[in-house]
């Protein structure tokens, strides 16, 4: 990453407002090299829900897109959370409403609604467990319904499907549009060109993708896996921001990213790439953007968003 002048004045002009602000920036892996370096604390979804549950700041700068901001809000609604760009939506979440899924609760009554943290405030307030690619597998295992309902992400679902086999799934056909951007084909091109790497890859990809993979994990498990492969060489199938951090932990390894293009450049989520270090200083500088969600809302999304603490413990 090139820092220049101009990018080194803004981030120091942002951390020192945080700190007279009390503010807590909090930013996701796909954040730009940037904004990751202003961020108090850099994670996946589960750990900044969980990082977003345990502070005591009184803003929260959420650097992430609007689902994750939200997340905070519901986990902290006493306090003023603030999304940089309030545009920045992630498309999954936006591909199951919450009036679809209880028209599945009713077709389906028996069954527990198992939401991907990717799903709209709206959207939870009708589900059951929330979950994140780190510990789906986990707290669907620990569920006692037979039948689960689980939304938006077909490749995460079916991913938990295929890793407990005693359930019955009825699976949402959302999708995260970068992820399903990356083909087998080019995942065995990579290997071929690259046969003494180990190959990584998140569960947000096509079932093809996946089965192609030595490890399936979030973000934050991708970089534990990089860190203790023996491998040197480490084919990453994710969205390009995680290169920041994976180079950040070990330096000495190469990580191979997908050269798949998308409708805004190398894989890229468009949304994600949303958070501009102008946008993050300008919204905790008059304190605008602010997440704001009816009480209600609030009071019913938290419950599968605790439930999911509880059970990923
Ligand atoms: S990477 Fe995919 S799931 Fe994540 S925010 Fe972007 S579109 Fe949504």
């Amino acid at each position: 990453m090139v820092v220049t002048e101009q990018v080194k004045e803004l981030q120091e002009k942002i951390k020192e407002l945080a700190e007279k602000k009390k503010a807590l920036i909090l930013a996701h892996y796909y954040q730009r090299p940037e904004v990751q370096e202003i961020a108090h604390y850099v994670g996946d979804s589960f750990g900044l829900s969980k990082r977003a549950s345990q502070t005591d700041a009184e803003i929260i700068v959420f650097c992430g897109v609007r689902f994750m901001a939200e997340t905070a809000k519901i986990l902290n609604p006493d306090k003023k959370v603030i999304h940089p760009n309030p545009e920045s939506g992630c498309p999954m979440a936006d591909m199951v409403s919450k009036e679809q899924v209880l028209r599945l609760k009713e077709k389906y009554p028996d069954a527990e609604v198992v939401a991907y943290i990717n799903t709209n405030a709206e959207t939870k307030t009708v589900s059951d467990v929330c979950v994140t690619s780190s510990n789906a597998v986990k707290i669907v295992k620990k569920l006692k319904a037979k039948r689960i309902i689980f939304i938006p992400d077909q490749a995460l679902g079916n991913w938990v499907k295929k890793n407990v086999p005693q359930k019955e799934f009825i699976i949402w056909k959302g999708f995260c549009p970068p992820h399903f951007e990356f083909t087998a084909r080019e995942v065995r091109e990579l290997k071929e060109r690259y046969p003494d790497a180990v190959v990584a890859v998140h569960p947000e990809c096509h079932p093809d993708v996946i089965d192609m993979a030595d490890f399936v994990g979030s973000t934050s498990q991708i970089i534990e896996f990089a860190t203790t492969t023996p491998a040197k060489r480490v084919i990453v199938i994710t969205e390009v921001g995680l290169k920041y951090s994976l180079l950040k932990k070990n330096p000495n390894k190469e990580y191979i990213f997908p050269e798949t293009m998308n409708y805004c450049g190398t894989v890229y989520c468009c949304t994600m790439k949303g958070i501009t270090l102008q946008n993050v200083y300008e919204s905790l500088k008059e304190e605008k953007n602010e997440v704001i969600l009816p009480k209600e809302v609030i009071e019913r999304a938290k419950r599968p968003i605790l439930r999911m603490l509880e059970l990923a413990k």
